[in-house]
């Protein structure tokens, strides 16, 4: 929900971090900012197949999807019309329902399906949330984060009472780690609070996460040493071995 925690950076290199292993995995863009394909060096066109035509006009996902640098990872992109998709979506019938049956239609072509959600809880993100089986969840340490996550979990639990009652939280993932007195506390906090539902996995702050981007290169593809890289990596091996999902 909040802007800026580390999402598009979660969803991105974890989906490039699953491809890596060889799994096959499908990164869909529902940010009308399509900071997920531009990541991944796809800028926002304004062609006719994004996840626009699919949410609105009911266009198979499968026309959306794009190719990747990486042979395991495929994308579906954003476009610019997706800015009116929030108002035009209040109009359409099972509005909240459109990415699920458009997701409903790939018949186990992917392992792993990654939607990235903008910064709000407007129709897309419930989209998402409906479309999941699992919601993650990053979390910066900060003074906020325990109040911006209680509205995320009030959130997930009202889309679980409605639309969706099969999905889980698949886990709290603490991201733009940098060990300070403030930090350590929240992490802690966060822990005692949420255990087991909080992935092992720290992301620390490091700057080649934040360079890539402009490269339009997962972190894999740009600096595979890097800090940022590995706990990628990391978070993908406890994904994969958490399969089943939690609580
Ligand atoms: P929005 O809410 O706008 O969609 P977001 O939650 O998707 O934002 P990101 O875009 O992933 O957040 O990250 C916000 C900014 O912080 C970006 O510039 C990104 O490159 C940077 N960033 C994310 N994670 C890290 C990290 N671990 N270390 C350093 N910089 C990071
Ligand atoms: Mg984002």
């Amino acid at each position: 929900q909040k802007g800026g925690v580390g999402k598009t950076t979660t969803a991105v290199n974890l989906a490039a971090s699953l491809a890596a292993a060889e799994r096959r995995t499908l990164l869909i863009d529902v940010d009308p900012q399509g900071n997920a394909g531009s990541a991944l060096g796809i800028r926002r066109d304004d062609s006719d197949k994004s996840i626009y035509e699919v949410l609105l006009d009911g266009m198979p996902l499968k026309e959306a999807v794009r190719k990747t640098e990486l042979k395991f990872l495929d994308l579906v992109p954003a476009s610019k019309h997706l800015v009116g998709a929030e108002l035009e979506l209040a109009e359409v019938e099972g509005r909240e329902y459109r990415l699920k049956h458009a997701v409903d239609q790939l018949a186990g072509e992917y392992e792993y399906v990654i939607i990235d959600c903008p910064p709000s809880l407007g129709l897309l993100t419930v989209n998402g949330l409906v479309a999941a089986r699992g919601a993650m969840i990053p979390l910066q340490c900060e003074y906020y984060a325990l109040e911006g996550l209680a509205d995320v979990l009030k959130t997930i639990e009202l889309v679980r009472a409605s639309a969706n009652p099969e999905l889980v939280v698949d886990g709290i993932v603490l991201t733009m780690f940098s060990p300070n007195n403030l930090a350590n506390q929240v992490a802690d906090e966060i822990r005692k609070t949420f255990a087991d539902q909080v992935f092992d996995t720290v992301i620390p702050r490091n700057v080649r996460l934040s360079e890539a981007p402009s490269h339009g290169k997962p972190i894999l593809l740009y600096d595979v040493t890097s800090k940022g890289c590995q706990s990628y990596l990391e978070l993908a091996r406890e994904v994969t071995q958490r399969a089943g999902g939690l609580a």
